[in-house]
C-alpha cells in the first residue's frame, strides 16, 4: 500500500484495530462506507457541531473586513520594529481572507485558479516571526498551529508526516475541522530541509519532504486520522456508533494558510556574493559592507532560494518574501516599555500572584535591554536577563511581609547583592511575618487535631531565631521539630484529658525529651513540667 493512504475507521481498519475492538466487546461492522475517500464529507442531517462550526467560520473568516493598515496598527500594539514585514504581511493576510470570505459568498470563486499568499519569513532568532503571525491568527481568530521541519519524515511510517501538522491543527481548533479549513500553519526552521549540495542522506528526504509540503500548500485532501493513529480511530467508531454519525473524514488545505520560516545564515552570504559579482566595478562610496544578514536577506531572489536547495516549484509556492531585522538594544527596551503583553508583564502578574508589586526603573529597563541584547538571542534575550535578575526574588519574597520593591540599575547589575539589601532593610517587618508564621502553625494544630499548642513569648523568639539562621521557612521547622506531637499529645490528652500544651522554649530546643517527660507525667510517673489540665 502507498505509505501515504492512511487508513479509515471502516474499510482499511488495521486487522490489529479490529482485533482490540472486538476483544472490547465494541460491535463494528468493518468495510461500512464512510464516504467517498478523497472527498468532503457531507455533514449528517442534524449534525449540529458541523452547523455550528459553519456559524463560527462565517462570523469570523466569512465577514473580514479588515484593512492593511488596520492589521498593522493591531501589530504595532504587540510587536517592535519589524516595519517592512508588518507591512508585507498585514497585506498578505488581508489579500488571503478577502478571498476566502468571497469564497464562502460565492462559492464558484473556489475552482478558479488562484496564487496563495503563502509567506517565507528570512530571519534570525527571537525577532517576531512566530510572535507576529500568532498575534494575526489571534486578530483574525483562527487557529494557528506551528512545527519545526526538521521534525518531519519523508513517508510518515518513522516520526511525524508533513500531513501530520494539519492533523495538529485540526486538534488545536478542538476539532472544529470548519474552522480549522482557514487556519494558518507555521512551519519553522525550513532552511534545514535545503536540498544542500553533498549532504546525500537528508537531501533526499529533504527534497521528498519539500514535495510533500508543496502538495499541501496547494489543494490537498487530508485524512484526518492517520492509520497509526489507533487512539483516534477507535474514538471515530465509537463516536460514529454511540451519536449515529458519520464523523468527517478529510479536510481540506485549499483555503490555510502557510508560513515557513527559517534564519537563513549562509543564505545571506550567498546573496551577499551575488550582489557583489554584480556591482562589480560599482562605486560603493567606500562604505563598508554591512555584516547584518537581514540586509542581504531582504533582496532574496527566487534564484537564491533555488540555489540554497529549494525545489523551484517550492520556491514558487511561496511568493511572499519577508525578511527580519536584528533587534537592536533600543528596540528591546522597547519591547519592555511599551509592548502590550510584553514578558515583563509577564513577570509582574506572577508577583501580583503573591501580592507583590514591582517598579522597573528606566535605567534598569535600559540595562536589561543592554544585556539582553549581547544573549544575540533577540527578545528571548529579555527573559534569560529577566530571569537571570528576578528568579531569587521570586523564590524569597513570597515568604515575606514585603509587598512592594524597586528593580534598579544595581538590581539588575547584581541581584544577589540587592535581595540581600532588601532582606536586611525590611529585617523588623520579617521577623514579625516569622512571628504570625509560628501562631499560623500552632492555627493548624488545633484545627488539625484538636489540641492546643501555647507557645510561650521565649519559644516563638527561639522558633524565629532558627528559621534566620537556617533559611528554612517557619512551618518546615514547626513540622520538623514538633513532628512527634500530634501521637504523643493525643496519647496524653486521653490519659489526662488535657486538651492545651503551654511549649517553652526548652520544648523547641529538645522536643523529644520534652515529649517524654510529659508522657511520663501523663501516667503519674514524673514530677509535672507537662501541659495543665482543661478547667
Ligand atoms: P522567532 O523570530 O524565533 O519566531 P518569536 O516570535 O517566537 O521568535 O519571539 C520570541 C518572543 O519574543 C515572543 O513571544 C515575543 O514575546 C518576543 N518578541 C520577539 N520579537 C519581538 C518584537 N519585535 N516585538 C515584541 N516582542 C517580540
Amino acid at each position: 500500500m502507498d505509505p501515504k493512504e492512511k487508513g479509515t475507521p471502516g474499510e482499511d481498519l488495521p486487522r490489529r484495530l479490529q482485533d482490540m475492538l472486538r476483544r472490547a466487546n465494541v460491535n463494528v461492522v468493518f468495510g461500512s462506507p464512510l464516504g467517498a475517500a478523497g472527498a468532503p464529507t457531507q455533514a449528517a442531517a442534524g449534525d449540529t457541531e458541523d452547523d455550528e462550526g459553519r456559524r463560527r467560520v462565517l462570523e469570523t473568516v466569512g465577514r473580514f473586513s479588515l484593512k492593511p493598515r488596520e492589521v498593522r496598527d493591531y501589530l504595532d500594539r504587540f510587536v517592535i520594529s519589524q516595519d517592512e514585514a508588518k507591512k508585507v504581511l498585514s497585506v498578505a493576510i488581508c489579500d488571503h481572507y478577502h478571498r476566502v470570505r468571497q469564497c464562502l459568498e460565492n462559492p464558484e470563486l473556489r475552482e478558479r485558479e488562484y496564487a496563495k499568499h503563502n509567506v517565507i519569513l528570512l530571519g534570525p532568532t527571537g525577532v517576531g516571526k512566530t510572535y507576529m503571525i500568532r498575534c494575526l491568527a489571534r486578530l483574525i481568530g483562527v487557529p494557528f498551529v506551528k512545527a519545526d521541519a526538521t521534525k518531519f519524515s519523508e513517508t510518515g511510517y518513522v516520526g511525524y508526516d508533513v500531513e501530520d501538522i494539519v492533523r495538529d491543527l485540526v486538534k488545536l481548533a478542538d476539532d472544529d475541522t470548519e474552522m480549522a479549513q482557514y487556519g494558518i500553519i507555521y512551519i519553522d526552521e525550513i532552511d534545514k530541509i535545503a536540498n544542500k549540495a553533498k549532504d546525500t542522506v537528508r537531501d533526499v528526504s529533504g527534497r521528498g519532504v519539500q514535495v510533500n509540503l508543496l502538495k499541501l500548500m496547494e489543494d490537498t485532501e487530508v485524512k484526518l486520522l492517520s492509520q497509526t493513529d489507533m487512539l483516534g480511530q477507535m474514538q471515530a467508531i465509537l463516536t460514529m456508533q454511540t451519536a449515529g454519525k458519520t464523523p468527517k473524514r478529510t479536510i481540506n488545505t485549499r483555503h490555510m494558510l502557510f508560513i515557513v520560516s527559517g534564519a537563513f545564515d549562509q543564505l545571506a552570504d550567498q546573496i551577499r556574493r551575488r550582489l557583489g559579482r554584480r556591482q562589480i566595478g560599482f562605486d560603493r562610496g567606500g562604505k563598508a559592507e554591512s555584516e547584518d544578514p537581514a540586509e542581504y536577506l531582504v533582496q532574496v531572489q527566487t534564484s537564491d532560494l533555488v540555489e540554497y536547495g529549494f525545489e523551484p516549484e517550492f520556491a514558487g509556492r511561496l511568493p511572499v518574501r519577508v525578511a527580519l531585522q536584528n533587534l537592536s538594544a533600543q528596540d528591546l527596551e522597547n519591547i519592555l516599555l511599551h509592548a502590550d503583553n510584553n514578558i515583563l508583564e509577564q513577570y509582574e502578574s506572577d508577583f501580583r500572584g503573591y501580592g507583590i508589586r514591582f517598579a522597573m526603573a528606566a535605567e534598569a529597563a535600559t540595562e536589561v535591554a543592554r544585556q539582553a541584547h549581547e544573549e544575540k538571542t533577540g527578545a528571548r534575550g529579555l527573559m534569560t536577563v529577566l530571569e537571570r535578575t528576578l528568579r531569587e526574588f521570586k523564590f524569597e519574597l513570597p515568604s515575606t511581609a514585603i509587598k512592594e520593591f524597586d528593580v534598579t540599575r544595581e538590581t539588575v547589575a547584581d541581584p544577589k547583592a540587592a535581595l540581600a539589601t532588601l532582606l536586611t532593610t525590611n529585617r523588623a517587618l520579617q521577623t514579625d511575618v516569622l512571628r504570625t508564621e509560628v501562631g499560623e502553625f500552632a492555627t493548624r494544630f488545633n484545627r488539625e487535631h484538636g489540641l492546643t499548642l501555647q507557645f510561650e513569648p521565649a519559644a516563638v523568639e527561639a522558633i524565629v531565631a532558627l528559621s534566620e539562621s537556617s533559611g528554612k521557612t517557619v512551618r518546615a521547622l514547626c513540622e520538623e521539630r514538633f513532628r512527634d506531637f500530634e501521637y504523643a499529645l493525643k496519647l496524653i490528652s486521653r490519659n489526662t484529658g488535657k486538651l492545651e500544651f503551654p511549649v517553652s522554649k526548652a520544648a523547641v530546643d529538645s522536643p523529644d525529651q520534652t515529649l517524654s517527660q510529659w508522657i511520663m507525667d501523663s501516667y503519674g510517673r514524673g514530677d509535672g513540667g507537662g501541659g495543665k489540665a482543661e478547667s
